[in-house]
C-alpha cells in the first residue's frame, strides 16, 4: 500500500463542477485537501471529447446562472476567458429558436474548460478511483484500486448518491436511519449520448442546438455551429425513455435508430460515432438542501448535484455549501 504524503484535512471523492467547488473553496480558507477521481481526467458530467479534429461535448451541453452567488462567479469566469455566452434559447422540432431571455453559458473550448480551470492549483488525483472508505481513530481512510491509502480529518462526497453509498458500505460506516432513508430516495435518469462526425455541415438551425426533436432524442446539437468544434460533430442525447429501453442494447443497434430518428438534421455520410452511456445522468428526485453534513460522523459530508438543484449551477453551489460545512464545523471545534 502506497501511503506516503497522503494526509490532509479533506479528502473529496470526485472532481467534477461540485468536488473541484468544494476544493477551492476550501483552498482560499487555507485547508489541505485533496481531490480524487476515477475518470482519466477532471469533469465529470461536464465532459468533452476530441474526436479527431472535433471536440464535442457530450455531457453538459450549456449552464444557466439563477443565484446571485454563481453570478459573481460565472462573471469572473467570463473576464477570463474561461466561459462566454452562447444563446438564449433553443428551436425545437416545429419552431425557429426564440430567446427566453436567459442567457445559456459554455465553455469557450467545450464544457470541459471550467473544471480544467477549477483543478489548476488543486491537488487533483485522477485515475484514482475509490474502494473502500473507513472511519478509525478520528480519520477517514480511503483506499484506491491502485492501491493508495489516503487519510484525512473530513470528507467530500460527490459521485451520484447511489454510488457514495455504496463506498461507506464497503466500510460499514453507519449514517443516521433519517439521513440514510432521505438520500436513498435520490433517484436520477439515464441517457444514451450519441456523438456523430460528419463529412458535411449538419441542418441543425442556429444556434446549433435542438430541443426535444423526436420522440426518442430530447438534444441534438452541432459543436461546430455551438463554436467549440473545427469540423461537424453532432451529439445527440436519447431521451429518459429511450435510454433506459435501449441500455443494453448493441451500440451498432442504438446508433443506427438514433440516426434515422435524427437524419432530418443530420447531412450524410457519417465519418465516425461514438456512444457514452450515462447511467447517473440527471437526478430527478433531489435531497432539499444544497448539502447534507452527516450527523454524529466527524466531517462526512455529501454534495452534488442531487443536493438542491440538479443542473450545473447546483451542482456548483453545492461544492460550495460542503465546504462551508467543514469549516464551520472546523472553527465550532477550534
Ligand atoms: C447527458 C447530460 C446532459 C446534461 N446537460 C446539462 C445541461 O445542459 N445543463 C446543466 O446545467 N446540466 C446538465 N447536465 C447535468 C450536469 O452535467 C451535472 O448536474 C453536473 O455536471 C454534476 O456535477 P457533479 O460534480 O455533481 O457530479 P459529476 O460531474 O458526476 O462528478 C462526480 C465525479 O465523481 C467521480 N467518481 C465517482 N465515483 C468515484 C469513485 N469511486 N472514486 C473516485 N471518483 C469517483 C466521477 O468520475 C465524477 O468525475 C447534464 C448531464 C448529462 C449526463
Amino acid at each position: 500500500m502506497n501511503e506516503v504524503n497522503n494526509t490532509a484535512s479533506c479528502t473529496i471523492i470526485g472532481a467534477g463542477i461540485s468536488g473541484l467547488m468544494a476544493a477551492n473553496t476550501l483552498k482560499s480558507h487555507g485547508l489541505s485537501l485533496r481531490v480524487l477521481d476515477k475518470g482519466r481526467g477532471v469533469g465529470g458530467r461536464m465532459s468533452t471529447r476530441h474526436i479527431d479534429y472535433a471536440l464535442c461535448d457530450h455531457g453538459a451541453q450549456f449552464f444557466t446562472v439563477r443565484q446571485p452567488e454563481f453570478r459573481e462567479i460565472v462573471d469572473k469566469w467570463e473576464e477570463l476567458g474561461i466561459v462566454r455566452e452562447w444563446c438564449r434559447g433553443f428551436a425545437d422540432s416545429v419552431e425557429l429558436a426564440t430567446e427566453d431571455g436567459h442567457a445559456r453559458y459554455i465553455g469557450c473550448e467545450g464544457m470541459n474548460t471550467i473544471p480544467k480551470y477549477l483543478a489548476n492549483d488543486i491537488d487533483v488525483r485522477v485515475n484514482e478511483r475509490a474502494v473502500s472508505i473507513v472511519f478509525r481513530q478520528g480519520n477517514w481512510i480511503v483506499r484506491t484500486e491502485n492501491k493508495s491509502i489516503y487519510r484525512s480529518d473530513s470528507l467530500i462526497l460527490t459521485p451520484p448518491v447511489p454510488q457514495s453509498l455504496a463506498l461507506l458500505d464497503t466500510g460499514d460506516v453507519c449514517l443516521a436511519k433519517m439521513e440514510r432513508d432521505s438520500l436513498e430516495t435520490i433517484r436520477y435518469e439515464p441517457c444514451i449520448a450519441l456523438m456523430v462526425l460528419l463529412a458535411n455541415p449538419s441542418s441543425v438551425p442556429q444556434p446549433g442546438g435542438l430541443q426535444n426533436p423526436t420522440q426518442d432524442i430530447n438534444w441534438i446539437s452541432d459543436n461546430q455551429i455551438k463554436g467549440i468544434s473545427q469540423t461537424p460533430c453532432i451529439t445527440i442525447h436519447a431521451s429518459p425513455e429511450f435510454s433506459k429501453a435501449n441500455w443494453n442494447g448493441e451500440d451498432a443497434e442504438i446508433t443506427g435508430q438514433l440516426l434515422k430518428s435524427a437524419e432530418e438534421w443530420l447531412n450524410f455520410p457519417v465519418v465516425e460515432f461514438q456512444i457514452h452511456k450515462w447511467r447517473y445522468a440527471k437526478p430527478i428526485q433531489c435531497y432539499p438542501a444544497p448539502a447534507l453534513t452527516a450527523s454524529g460522523l466527524q466531517g462526512l459530508v455529501f454534495a452534488g448535484d442531487a443536493f438542491g438543484a440538479p443542473r450545473v449551477e447546483g451542482a456548483a453551489i453545492s461544492g460550495i455549501s460542503a465546504a462551508k460545512a467543514i469549516i464551520e464545523a472546523m472553527n465550532g471545534s477550534i
